[in-house]
Formats: C-alpha cells, sequence, structure tokens
C-alpha cells in the first residue's frame, strides 16, 4: 500500500519499536495462545499431549545475503537453520515447514532447485517434511521465507520470560565465528592470509552453514534446568536485552567468561579487533542463551558434563534497577553497549 505508507511516519523506533506496536495494537488474550507476539516462536494449545510451536523468518537479498558471496545452496539452509534454531531456543522438536518465495527474472530453475537442495539438507537430520508454500515473481531481489512448526510437552517450553535476579547466565558453542567468518568475505578479506587455511574454512563454515542448538534446547527443556532462553541471532549484546525486558531482569556480562574459538581469536588477532566484542556483537551464530538458577547449578554442572554439549557460564541475572552491565576483562564495570543488528536502524557494527 504505497499511498498509506507515504503518510505515515517512519516506524517506530526501528525494528523492535515497531514489533512493540504490532503487539500493543492487535495482541488479543485468546485460551489457546499460550505465547504471541515476542517470543522465538508462538506457543499454541492444540491438544492436551503436545503444544504447538510456530515461528517464521524471511531472508531479503541485499539486506541478509549476497548472491556474489552465498551460493544458493548456503542461502536456503542459513533461512531453514535461522527457523530451526528458533524452534531449538524453545526446547521444542521441529516438525513440518512452508517455503514462500519471490524470485527475481535473473534467477534460473536450476537456482532455485539449489536454494531447495539446502533447505531440506538443513531439514533432514530432523526429519522435517515440506509441506506447502507460496511462490511469486520479485521484481527486485530474491526473497526467501520460511515457516516451521514444532512440538513441546505442555508447560516445558523455554520462554524469554522466565529469568529471575541470581540466575546464572549459559551459552552454548563459541561466539563471533559467524561474523568473523562474513568479514573474511567482505571488510576484512585481506586478512585470510594472515590465518591458517583451516580456520578461515572454520570461520567460512560457521557463517555459511550454522547449526541450530535443537539437542541441547531439547535437553534443557526436558531436563527442567532452564528458566530462560532466546537464540542468537542479532547478537549476544542485543538479544540478551530481550531476556531482560520480558523477564523484568538485569544482567551482568562477565566479558573474560565468552566462550571463543582459536579460529575466532585468530581472527581478531589478525585484524586487531577486540575479541570479545566480536563475541558480543557478532550476529548469526545461532548459539543459545539461557538462564539456570543457582540452586540447580550443580546438579546442571554434573548432568551436562556428561553430553556432547558445550555450556559456557558467561555471566548473572540480576535485579532490574541494576541494568545491563559489562564487566571488563580490565576489571572495570560499565552499561552493556548496544551494538547488535537491528532492522530499520543503522548498523553499528556491520
Ligand atoms: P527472532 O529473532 O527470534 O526470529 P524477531 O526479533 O524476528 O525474533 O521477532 C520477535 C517477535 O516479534 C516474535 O515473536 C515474532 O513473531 C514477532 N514479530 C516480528 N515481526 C512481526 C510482524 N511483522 N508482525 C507480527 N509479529 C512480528
Ligand atoms: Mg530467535
Amino acid at each position: 500500500m504505497p499511498a498509506r505508507a507515504a503518510r505515515r511516519p517512519q516506524p517506530p523506533s526501528g525494528e523492535f519499536g515497531l514489533i512493540r506496536s504490532l503487539q500493543q495494537r492487535f495482541a488479543r488474550p485468546d485460551r489457546d495462545v499460550l505465547c504471541g507476539i515476542g517470543d522465538d516462536t508462538a506457543v499454541l494449545r492444540t491438544s492436551s499431549a503436545e503444544q504447538t510451536l510456530i515461528t517464521t523468518d524471511l531472508l531479503a537479498e541485499g539486506v541478509h545475503f549476497d548472491l556474489r558471496s552465498s551460493s544458493f545452496e548456503d542461502i536456503g539452509y542459513r533461512a531453514a537453520m535461522a527457523n530451526l534454531s528458533d524452534i531449538a531456543a524453545m526446547g521444542g522438536v521441529p516438525r513440518f515447514l512452508l517455503v514462500a518465495l519471490a524470485v527475481p527474472a535473473t534467477c534460473s530453475g536450476l537456482q532455485i532447485g539449489r536454494l531447495y537442495r539446502g533447505i531440506m539438507q538443513a531439514a533432514a537430520p530432523y526429519h522435517v517434511r515440506l509441506v506447502g508454500g507460496d511462490t511469486s515473481s520479485s521484481r527486485q531481489g530474491l526473497f526467501l521465507s520460511i515457516t516451521l512448526t514444532g512440538t513441546t510437552r505442555p508447560g516445558r517450553a523455554l520462554l524469554r520470560s522466565g529469568a529471575r535476579a541470581g540466575d546464572l547466565l549459559y551459552v552454548t558453542g563459541t561466539l563471533g565465528d559467524s561474523h568473523a567468518g562474513l568479514s573474511l568475505m567482505t571488510t576484512h578479506r585481506r586478512f585470510r592470509r594472515r590465518l591458517r587455511l583451516s580456520e578461515v574454512r572454520f570461520l567460512l563454515g560457521r557463517h555459511h552453514r550454522p547449526t541450530a542448538r535443537v539437542a541441547e534446547g531439547q535437553w534443557l527443556a526436558s531436563q527442567g534446568f532452564a528458566t530462560a532462553a532466546i537464540d542468537l541471532s542479532d547478537g549476544l549484546s542485543g538479544d540478551v536485552r530481550h531476556i531482560c525486558e520480558e523477564s523484568g531482569v538485569g544482567v551482568i556480562i562477565d566479558a573474560a567468561s565468552l566462550p571463543l574459538s582459536p579460529a575466532c581469536l585468530a581472527f581478531a588477532q589478525a585484524a586487531r579487533l577486540t575479541p570479545e566484542r566480536l563475541a558480543l556483537t557478532g550476529g548469526e551464530d545461532y548459539e543459545l542463551l539461557f538462564t539456570v538458577p543457582r540452586a540447580k547449578q550443580e546438579r546442571f554442572t554434573r548432568m551436562a558434563a556428561r553430553t556432547p554439549f558445550r555450556f559456557t557460564r558467561i555471566g548473572e541475572v540480576t535485579a532490574k534497577r541494576e541494568g545491563l552491565r559489562l564487566h571488563e576483562v580490565t576489571g572495570a564495570r560499565r552499561p552493556l553497549p548496544a551494538l547488535s543488528y537491528e532492522h530499520f536502524l543503522r548498523p553499528s557494527t556491520t
């Protein structure tokens, strides 16, 4: 609706302001909507045995991917992974997917076939089935939207809203790798020759082929360890804010404990970047950020040691009035910088 859009002002204070205003205007209580706008997926009451999760993500050419540096397979794979990651953040089991496409005249049928190959490669390990979608032409650029459903046992979904002051803050895997990989294709290309080939391959792989932490999320939900969880799509310093807002708490993050891969450290050193900053601001790692009550810490640590999963404690949940803080490597404490990716605002890191 271009005419209406022209009369309207800019979207209210960025992507998240827009989402909040939509939530205020349209969200209505419904006994079957257990969680609506505001979490990684919606949670719907569909039967007494299980609850349904549903999530959708849109990738736009030039915003989320660049056809000069990503293959069609990789774009499909990443799009599916972004959705799988949202189901992982709820501790759910992914089930069915739908794919909507707007295809410019410059794309061939063969290329769209490759896009689907990437989607199905990502979905196959989880036995997720493609059950529908929609197809359109596009005047400019390729658009790809995937909708994914999943299930959880009643009451077991990991919401963003359950964190309490005193809980401990954890992440899965390592942080900053995907952004380092993206930088090696764009702004920091020239630093490739200062890294080992294996390090370059690892970082590019973490960008093109991220891993949603589905098994970790399911384990956390089934054991009842996590009080809140979110997946890291925009970057830790931005995404932790969603847990704080939804739970009504503050947080302190310990920069020295942020988990970094050897390849990311090598990249940071070569590019003279602070590795902790990469870990805080880099997007699209698709790791899980979650909180565990202090009383469960010992059992959590003992049980986690028996799994193949990597969990790192990176901080603590505090009272809301203490705000969001960073305990620097130097020992200084300061407000957590807001540096992650937000649509409609000028990204400061990408
Ligand atoms: P994520 O990064 O986990 O995919 P988003 O930041 O995209 O989450 O979205 C946050 C919440 O806002 C989700 O619950 C999502 O369903 C909702 N949301 C995002 N965009 C819209 C929209 N245009 N209309 C309604 N709800 C939206
Ligand atoms: Mg998410």
